[in-house]
């Protein structure tokens, strides 16, 4: 079997579809995108592809050896995705041509199903309680949410008091027993982070997401000091060698690698099993689409440390399509009590809609993340 063709597709909201195909007819589908650099991760994939056409597809951890190392400079967000993406879609090809799930290459699924989280969005302490029991009306045990808005590296308390009655309304509306994690994306320094972190304590949270950014782990050990709420972060980590230093300082509780930027099912199942001898839970980030979901949960099934699921289901993002659009089979993800079924359909499971892709295609996006400004004009974390 040989590769002959990589074809992408820049899709509304803002995601970024890959196909790859092959001279035997079968053909896979990956996820290569980072948010607001869909068309830089494009040209990686298009770079990489003159490697990769001619080759046998069925050579995954050599293709990956290769996109990797064969560059010379290698890591971060755009080389990583590209190599993500491709990865996913050389499984997908893997598994349809042999007829089976993905994980049943990986070893064999040793979870039926996953607990997932919804997003809320809101900033108001009404608007965001009210958006948390809709949540818990649509079946959700477990869910997520930002801490605060923009803050300065070190700023006033009322913004501590207000991100704290946020959560403390969410608490008091869904009752004790669901799932609240608090993200700080990344929008808060550590002078702040110490404050909050301490302060958040008595609502039991989940986990506390980015306390700071992921390159100021060292700031973590005195932050996860403060409080016993497990600390999560690396969606902005993008392979093992970045990982390696958080597990080897202690200091988070949860990994978050994204399938679609930490090189994909190969990469994030060595991550995974890096973070399950330090005895640290994996929870895949995936605000992402629908192929980004399935490739997920064929790593979800075989890593026995995965406790929960992101996923993007009716999130704010997704105003112009959304995560089943782009799917023939609309029933892959079985949502039921909370949980998602893992699904057991050949090689991801998702059957893209192609016709569909390309019509949306045609329209594609420019999205971009929103830049902030402090009230003294200064750039604020978004
Ligand atoms: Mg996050």
């Amino acid at each position: 079997m040989k590769i002959t063709a990589l074809k992408t597709f820049i899709v509304p909201p803002r995601w970024l579809f890959l196909k790859i195909e092959t001279d035997e007819g079968v053909s896979g589908w990956g996820e290569p995108v980072i948010e607001g650099r869909a068309l830089t991760v494009e040209a990686a994939v298009h770079e990489m592809s003159d490697y990769l056409i001619g080759q046998d597809p069925r050579r995954i951890e050599d293709h990956w050896q290769v996109m990797y190392r064969g560059g010379f400079y290698r890591g971060g967000p755009i080389l990583m995705s590209a190599i993500a993406g491709i990865d996913q879609a050389l499984w997908d090809i893997k598994g349809r041509a042999l007829g089976v799930p993905v994980h049943e290459l990986l070893g064999g699924q040793c979870r039926d199903r996953i607990k997932v989280y919804s997003w809320i969005g809101g900033d108001r302490p009404a608007e965001v309680a009210q958006g948390a029991k809709d949540v818990v009306e649509r079946g959700f045990t477990a869910l997520k949410m930002n801490g605060t808005e923009e803050l300065q590296i070190v700023d006033s308390h009322d913004k501590i008091d207000a991100a704290v009655e946020r959560v403390a309304m969410v608490r008091e509306a869904v009752g004790p027993n669901i799932g609240i994690a608090v993200d700080f994306h990344g929008r808060v320094h550590r002078p702040m982070a110490r404050a909050l972190v301490k302060e958040l304590e008595p609502y039991r949270l989940m986990f506390i997401e980015e306390p700071v950014l992921s390159e100021n782990t060292e700031a973590l050990r005195d932050i996860a000091s403060l409080s016993s709420t497990p600390i999560a972060l690396g969606e902005r980590l993008f392979s093992r060698w970045d990982f390696k230093s958080v597990l080897e300082q202690a200091v988070v509780d949860i990994l978050q690698p994204d399938l679609s930027h930490a090189g994909g099912i190969t990469e994030c199942r060595k991550i995974a099993s890096m973070a399950e001898a330090y005895d640290v839970a994996i929870a895949p980030h995936c605000p992402l689409g629908p192929i980004a979901l399935a490739a997920c949960l064929q790593l979800d099934a075989v890593s026995y440390n995965a406790f929960i699921q992101e996923q993007s289901l009716g999130i704010h993002y997704n105003a112009s399509n959304d995560l089943l659009d782009y799917a023939q089979n609309k029933d892959v993800f079985r949502y039921e009590n909370g949980m998602v079924d893992i699904p057991s359909g050949p090689g991801l499971g998702v059957d893209v809609d192609e016709e569909y892709v390309i019509e949306r295609a045609k329209e594609g996006h420019r999205w971009r993340n929103p830049i902030w400004r402090h009230a003294d004009g200064s750039f604020a974390e978004w």
